[in-house]
């Protein structure tokens, strides 16, 4: 078989960095916008996408196209990147060409564009998020799990630790619960800051979010999204106090879930949180 011709004529455009000179792509920083251009890490980050020679890879903020680039020279069958800045959408029509009709660029902005439905199935999301909408697009994503095959993503490391973070540790709270529930998670490498254009203030990391055919523990997400902003809220204070917010009888809520009361929320584990969460919407 010959091989495919794309990697080839995507390894003919010129470097990120006249790319980003020619379209005066001078970073913003509304925007989150850090740029990658190592070919070692953008690589690195591709291959890390998994199985990307079937289905749909989603990628969030291309920028220039560093990591797109990557993905295309990885392979991907189809790359759907959702980009919101114009100047990025110009510069990345020379890609869009050699990539002859595997990658297609959406406009837009990514939180409100429902993107775990983009293309076919399976889905894998890929992104160098832009720091300011990570947590969001995150929470977004885990709403619509199901529909997605894996997610690997970076953040800012202290982020990447919140959605790793195991019951006990500082860490640990919301989100770790929440991305926990219906994901596999697992940290896959840092990412120095002078690796990007320009650097931000803080080491990033790569995380892979895999989730589970269905939640580990049932419940229904917004009642956990609600019990979990409640418990964490005030992490410091008891259950019997911290959840008094929730405006049910708290007694009752931790006597049915058998959770001790003067427990405070960075003891449970996610199992016991879907366990609140089921109490909760089943109180009266
Ligand atoms: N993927 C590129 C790379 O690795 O070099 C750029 C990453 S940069 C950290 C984040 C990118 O997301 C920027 O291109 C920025 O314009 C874009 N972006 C920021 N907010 C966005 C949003 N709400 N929806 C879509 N793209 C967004």
């Amino acid at each position: 078989m010959s091989p495919s011709p794309v990697p080839e004529a995507v390894a003919a455009l010129p470097p990120l960095r006249e790319v980003i000179a020619r379209h005066d792509l001078a970073a913003r920083r509304r925007l989150g916008q850090h740029f990658l251009l190592d070919l070692n890490l953008t690589g690195r980050i591709a291959r890390a996408t998994g199985k990307i020679g079937e289905g749909t890879v989603i990628e969030v903020g291309p920028g220039p196209g560093g990591l797109t680039r990557a993905l295309l020279m990885e392979g991907a069958a189809k790359v759907i990147a959702v980009e919101r800045d114009q100047r990025c959408i110009e510069a990345l029509a020379d890609l869009v060409e050699a990539a002859a009709g595997r990658l297609e660029i959406v406009e837009g902005d990514a939180l409100e564009i429902d993107t775990a439905s983009l293309g076919g199935t399976p889905r894998r999301i890929v992104a160098n998020l832009p720091y300011n909408v990570s947590v969001p697009l995150l929470i977004g994503w885990l709403e619509k799990a199901g529909q997605i095959a894996s997610m690997t993503l970076m953040f800012q490391k202290e982020v990447a630790d919140r959605i790793t973070a195991v019951p006990g540790g500082k860490s640990y709270g919301r989100l770790a619960v929440l991305a926990n529930w219906r994901c596999q998670t697992r940290k896959l490498f840092d990412i120095p800051a002078r690796a990007f254009t320009p650097p931000p203030k803080v080491v990033s990391a790569v995380v892979e979010l895999i989730p589970y055919a269905e939640p580990s523990h049932p419940c229904d997400i917004t009642a956990l999204q609600t019990v979990t902003a409640a418990a964490f809220g005030q992490r410091r204070k008891m259950l019997r106090r911290s959840l008094g917010g929730l405006g049910v009888d708290t007694e009752a809520l931790l006597k049915t879930t058998g959770i001790d009361p003067t427990a405070r929320a960075e003891s449970l584990d996610v199992a016991q949180f879907a366990m609140l969460a089921r109490a909760f919407v089943s109180l009266p």
